[in-house]
């Protein structure tokens, strides 16, 4: 389990995501509707990445 926690301090959304790609594809989302950046650098997405994300360990199972 991915989570993302927006780095703006006007803004502070959170989600979770089972793994990272698709965290960051609602990351970009996220960026694209509410900060109305709809094509993020590269070196935008890698600050993401270091500084908005963070893996969650799933200690325990279900089902
Ligand atoms: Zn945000």
């Amino acid at each position: 389990m991915y989570e993302f926690r927006c780095g703006s301090p006007v803004c502070r959304t959170s989600f979770t995501a089972p793994d990272e790609d698709a965290l960051m594809i609602e990351v970009a989302r996220h960026v694209a509707a509410r900060h109305r950046i709809p094509k993020p650098t590269k070196s935008l997405v890698q600050f993401l990445k270091d500084n908005t994300i963070r893996e969650i360990p799933s200690t325990a199972k279900t089902g």
